[in-house]
């Protein structure tokens, strides 16, 4: 980056720091090409001339415009840089989350923008872990627990409910997590608490011979035959020497603090971008200022882009269908 552009180190100094344009537009620039060179959204061509007084570019080999926003998760939207700045900051680094409402009145634009913010927000934090499986390091201990997290889909049908969360034939959903102590953690949505569901998770997520924590939970029998499986018997005690599922059980208060208390409720077709939130500051917590972790979510706005049918799980046919939870009505501004 530009030596001269600084990064602002706390909220308030981000909202200053943002509330000048020609700045933000360089800050945001920076992270929309990291490389510094600006190529065309479209043809990828890095030939175009650039207007500095309404800040697009002119791409000579599409012969059409381009913005800083466009193929990025702020394409679309007529929310100003700086209001995107501040919401990033804000969910990067706010240890419940923030919810729409809250945003909305900081930022000042209406709850059902400050939601659709948020959910692309939550997209560009979503952790790309790319097959690597946890306990394969030098940290050989992971611990695997799982936890019920309830919301009814309303309105919706049962088969497109079934698609959407995973999860058939009751109201709560069954996350399963998976943690290396002192490492990341990761969370997988299942449909029910079985064997056959189970184990296959595991086994994308651990790697063989790592040292595995449960409960007494009967779906993880079997593990022993591929991992040093260690039971905490919760009937009996939580913990026994190193074996519990502790470091799990803090990661589960957290997610359903911030879903209890600052989301309220959350429609189980968008659980998964809340434990992509709850995971993303997580993983970060350690060795990451604020400054840096918003930086880190900012890095991975290109790329990224989050349409109003996949935000929503809605599709032509079932544009009436009335889905909203949490007062979070959804519409696309
Ligand atoms: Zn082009």
């Amino acid at each position: 980056m530009d030596a001269t552009l600084k990064t602002p180190k706390t909220l308030q100094e981000a909202i200053v720091y943002f509330s000048d344009p020609a700045r933000t537009f360089e800050y945001a620039k920076h992270y929309r090409w990291p490389s510094g060179e600006v190529t065309c959204p479209r043809c990828g061509k890095a030939k175009h001339s650039f207007i500095k007084t309404r800040r697009i570019w002119f791409c000579y080999e599409c012969k059409k415009q381009f913005t800083l926003k466009v193929g990025t998760i702020m394409e679309d939207s007529p929310i100003t840089l700086d209001k995107w700045m501040t919401a990033f900051w804000l969910l990067a680094n706010a240890k419940n989350g923030i919810s729409s409402y809250e945003l909305g009145k900081a930022i000042g634009v209406h709850q059902e923008s400050a939601w659709f913010i948020l959910q692309r927000i939550r997209l560009v934090m979503q952790d790309s872990f790319f097959g690597s499986k946890l306990g394969g390091g030098p940290n050989r201990e992971v611990e695997v627990d799982e936890t019920f997290i309830g919301g009814k889909a309303r309105n919706m049908h049962k088969h497109r409910k079934a698609k959407l969360t995973g999860r058939i034939d009751d109201d709560k959903s069954v996350v399963v997590g998976f943690i290396e102590r002192g490492g990341r953690v990761r969370t997988r949505i299942v449909e029910k608490r079985r064997k056959y569901n189970m184990q296959p998770l595991v086994r994308e997520e651990v790697e063989a011979g790592a040292t595995v924590y449960t409960d007494a939970l009967k779906s993880y029998i079997g593990l022993e035959n591929d991992y040093d499986h260690q039971v905490i018997d919760h009937a009996v005690e939580y913990v026994n020497g190193r074996v519990h599922t502790n470091t799990l059980e803090n990661f589960w208060s957290l997610v359903k603090r911030g879903l209890h208390g600052t989301y309220v409720s959350v429609e189980p077709f968008h659980l998964h971008r809340y434990l992509d939130e709850q995971m993303f500051r997580f993983n970060n917590r350690k060795n990451m200022n604020d400054s840096q972790r918003f930086a880190l979510a900012m890095s991975q706005i290109g790329g990224k882009r989050l349409t109003y049918a996949e935000l929503t799980g809605k599709d032509t046919d079932s544009l009436h269908e009335e889905t909203t939870g949490a007062g979070e009505t959804q519409i696309p501004f």
